[in-house]
């Protein structure tokens, strides 16, 4: 007989992989994930790995209560993905830095940090300003440029990779059939079932569909009459050689990986599908790098590469449910928030009610803007 899952995800990604995770923690559920092949946009294995609490939630209680949540179950997460699949994530939370290079931008940062710190349910969830000194103190090698920063003891980084792969492999050892090369091209909705074709004609069916296919969501959306309002935003980010243990803590701008290269970033760009390196970009980026951190002229630059941000029209994520049976999940920071992807909103999926602050992310939000 053909089988039929109670949940079929489209799109193994980090946040594909975080839900099938979450609810395979349910024996008695069939699940799959299909996933495309690998010439498809995948912001998952292009981003830079930062868990970053710190600006996130800035005017949004709900997204920053949501972030702190996931930011404090971080490490709880790492063990728990560590012990199951064996995979180490790199995982280091021993606080980021923002830097900011004159006084102006030294004073809007504080007042932003202010702001999203009177949302955290906890006081040692906020972040705190350094003075020049401080920051020097915390950051050997810091610029002169460098006027201070913002600090919050909880961001961290990770390899994205490990992460990805921790999910994958803890998915499949719980039951869940993966199935990758397998683009879908058509959905179609029956009164109790989902039928979804991929581009060789191959067909599945499932009682309840999560769409978590990255910049694909809008297309596939749109064959069950959803609109999902999002758009790429480029990103570049640069790899230098391997260097001795520099002792830096995360920024946006600069961090090592536990192979000893350097991760530089950050840009964004409003410039659609397009992938091609830009070198104006990639300027900007050494350039800012080193006024934060001078010795980078000494270490060569190894290779670079843009990548696409999954970016709602109004920057923060979108989780809907719809009908009980269609569920859509378009964010950018998955890295950030696979602790609560994982749990909560398995759970809030599993039970087809959206709960708590996921309230907040529906898809309503853009009906109300006409
Ligand atoms: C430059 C850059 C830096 C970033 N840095 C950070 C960071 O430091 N911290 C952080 O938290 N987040 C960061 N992000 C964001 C993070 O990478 C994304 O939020 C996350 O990867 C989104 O995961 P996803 O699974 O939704 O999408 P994707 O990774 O795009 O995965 C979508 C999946 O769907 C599959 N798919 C697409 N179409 C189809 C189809 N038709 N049929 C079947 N499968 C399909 C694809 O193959 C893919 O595997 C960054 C992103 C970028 C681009």
């Amino acid at each position: 007989m053909e089988k039929i899952y109670d949940f079929l995800i489209i799109g193994g990604g980090l946040v594909g992989s975080s839900l099938a995770y979450g609810l395979s923690k349910e024996k008695f559920l069939k699940i799959a994930i299909v996933d495309a092949y690998d010439d498809t946009y995948r912001a998952s294995i292009g981003n830079y790995g930062l868990t970053w609490l710190q600006s996130k939630g800035y005017n949004d209680p709900s997204y920053a209560r949501m972030a702190e949540r996931s930011i404090v179950t971080w490490d709880d997460f790492r063990q728990e993905l560590e012990e199951g699949s064996g995979v180490d994530l790199e995982f280091v939370q021993r606080g980021g830095l923002h830097f900011c290079f004159n006084e102006e931008e030294f004073e809007n940062r504080a007042r932003k940090m202010n702001d999203i710190g009177m949302y955290y349910e906890h006081e040692q969830s906020k972040s705190i300003m350094l003075d020049q000194k401080n920051t020097k103190e915390l950051y050997p090698g810091l610029g002169d440029e460098v006027v201070g920063s913002s600090y919050n003891r909880l961001d961290g980084y990770l390899s994205p990779a490990k992460l990805l792969q921790a999910q994958l492999k803890l998915c499949i050892r719980q039951k869940v059939d993966y199935i990758p090369n397998f683009s879908v091209v058509k959905i179609k909705k029956s009164e109790s079932e989902y039928e979804i074709m991929a581009y060789n004609g191959d067909i599945m069916r499932t009682k309840q569909l999560i769409l978590t296919a990255g910049l694909s969501n809008k297309n596939l959306a749109e064959q069950v009459g959803v609109n999902i309002p999002i758009k790429p935003e480029k990103g570049h980010i640069l790899v230098t050689q391997k260097v001795h243990n520099l002792d830096l803590l995360p920024s946006l701008n600069i961090r090592q990986a536990k192979d000893g290269g350097l991760l530089l970033g950050y840009s964004n760009e409003d410039v659609g599908y397009d992938v091609s390196i830009n070198e104006n970009i990639v300027e900007k980026i050494i350039k800012k790098a080193m006024r934060i951190l001078p010795e980078i002229k000494n270490i060569n630059i190894l290779r670079s590469w843009a990548s696409l941000r999954i970016m709602p029209k109004d920057g923060k994520s979108i989780y809907d449910t719809i009908d009980k049976t269609l569920h859509i999940v378009s964010t950018h920071s998955g890295v950030t928030f696979a602790p609560i992807h994982a749990r909560e909103l398995s759970n809030s999926i599993l039970h087809g009610v959206q709960t708590g602050d996921f309230k907040n992310f529906s898809l309503d939000r853009f009906k109300k803007e006409h």
